[in-house]
């Protein structure tokens, strides 16, 4: 049930709202085009197992982890969608092809190793190439294409399922111009690629902002994201999507406090009138940030938003509830629909990804 609490805190994983935000996207693209979702990071705080599982059914057409571990345990699981794996590291070979997990590779490094195993073992392997188009971080880049040619073909046993580039800015208008070299600059890499193929490789290269800012590029497939978790990092669509999750904790203990007390680790937080504060079940171990201290953290207390008091602890927090009806045992929101995960993220200089990222294992996902 939603109440079950095992500690204070619990996330709340809506999966129609998953539905919604999934479909919400299927109408901003061709009938045609193949949605990969990325599942990493265990599905952006969601639970990559429960949301992986969800996606099967409503029928994507694959899945994109970072690491070859987070693709074994959704193989456990029994996912059998095909799964990407970003950054796939030599001592895991093995077990991508154990697990059938299909790589990416990134450099000619990479290609001779991965393609060198695959000849010793006589094994054959799907592989995805990462186009450095301007992200500058992993990927090919324009003159090494020749290169990658050659190795093409000296290793048959690798089979290019797809190619594809990441965009550094599709959120931001101010990097419409460079997005748009970074795309064109794909498609010439692609094309010199694929006319040195017998078989045509998917090309993907936007994200859940591109989805939106760029259609025309969505090519063969996208490679959907945060908005499927409910952020639409573009602010045009806000009202479209719905929020998949809600982090919610309860009041362990209310106490009255004089004008002038202090609150908290280092006398951090100070009353400034007679009043009331609550200890709230969840801390920085949560994932609920130190950056949230004194006043940087708003959340929802039968209604009312209300700030953190005092430095976040390790497994507990203050909020100032001085003026607001409560009891201990009373629900708390820290977000979720009503309190916009942008905004939280601004206020303490970061963005929704990470606060979604960082909520911890011990945090009991709930799904409804
Ligand atoms: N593609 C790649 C290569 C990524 O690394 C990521 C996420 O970091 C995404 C797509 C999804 O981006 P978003 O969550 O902004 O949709």
């Amino acid at each position: 049930s939603l109440q079950q609490r095992i500690h204070g805190t619990v996330l709340e994983i809506n999966l129609n709202a998953l539905t919604h935000n999934y479909n919400f996207y299927k109408t901003k693209l061709l009938p045609d085009t193949k949605v990969m979702v990325m599942v990493k990071a265990f599905a952006y705080g969601g639970g990559a197992t429960e949301i992986a599982n969800h996606l099967q059914q409503l029928k994507a057409d694959y899945l994109a982890v970072a690491y070859t571990d987070e693709g074994v345990a959704l193989r456990e699981q029994g996912i059998t969608l095909p799964i990407m794996v970003l950054n796939p590291m030599q001592e895991s070979f093995v077990n991508l092809q154990k697990f059938d997990l299909e790589p990416v590779v990134y450099s000619p490094l990479f290609f001779l190793q991965l393609g060198k195993f695959c000849r010793n073992n006589r094994l054959s392997m799907k592989i995805h190439l990462d186009l450095d188009t301007g992200m500058h971080r992993l990927g090919f880049e324009e003159n090494q294409v020749e290169d990658l040619l050659q190795l093409i073909k000296d290793y048959p046993e690798l089979t290019i399922a797809s190619l594809y580039t990441h965009l550094v800015g599709a959120d931001e208008g101010a990097h419409q111009d460079y997005s748009l070299e970074q795309l064109e600059l794909f498609i010439r890499m692609s094309a010199q690629i694929t006319e040195n193929l017998a078989y045509q490789p998917l090309r993907h290269a936007l994200n859940s902002a591109g989805i939106i800012r760029y259609p025309e590029y969505q090519m063969e497939m996208v490679r959907l994201g945060i908005g499927l978790y409910g952020v639409e990092v573009n602010g045009k669509f806000d009202q479209a999507l719905k929020p998949i999750s809600t982090l919610k904790t309860t009041i362990s203990q209310i106490k009255e406090l004089k004008k002038g007390e202090t609150v908290g680790y280092s006398r951090k937080g100070e009353m400034h009138e007679n009043g009331k504060i609550a200890t709230i079940a969840i801390g920085y171990a949560d994932g609920y940030d130190r950056r949230f201290s004194n006043g940087k953290g708003i959340v929802l207390l039968n209604g009312h938003p209300v700030p953190v008091i005092g430095n976040v602890c390790m497994d507990m927090c203050m909020i100032d509830i001085t003026g607001v009806e409560a009891k201990e045992g009373d629900e708390v929101t820290i977000y979720g629909p009503g309190i916009s995960l942008k905004e939280l993220a601004q206020r303490i200089g970061t963005i929704p990804y990470e606060l979604l990222t960082n909520i911890s294992s011990r945090v009991k996902r709930v799904y409804y």
